[in-house]
């Protein structure tokens, strides 16, 4: 059980978060895993209210409404938990937990 407690840890505290480009981002994990994020597909997943209902947990943004262009004006983490980004269509309210962002990956 600590072991696995342990482990579950690792796989979402972040070793190195590289901006790699514009639209292109890298966070390998303390358990080594490396994970790679596109923008646009990061931006599509913004959990932010504003793209997710907060009562049903419905996506209300709809994916076609950002552009493939979309890129990563900046990002700032938040405590030791998770990343803001700013993207250049303006938007910035989302937090991106480590978790979620993990979620995203294994997911992919
Ligand atoms: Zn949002």
């Amino acid at each position: 059980m600590e072991r696995s407690a342990q482990f579950q840890r690792e796989a979402i505290e972040p070793r190195e978060i590289l901006q790699e480009s514009d639209t292109d981002l890298r966070i390998t994990w303390a358990d080594g895993r490396v994970c790679s994020f596109q923008a646009a597909a990061l931006r599509r997943a913004c959990p932010c209210a504003q793209c997710v209902d907060e009562w049903t947990g419905e996506r209300t943004l709809k994916p076609n409404a950002i552009a493939d262009e979309v890129s990563i004006g900046d990002i700032t983490t938040v405590g030791r938990y998770a990343l803001n980004f700013r993207w250049s269509d303006g938007h910035q309210t989302g937090i991106y937990s480590f978790k979620y962002l993990r979620d995203l990956c294994e997911q992919a």
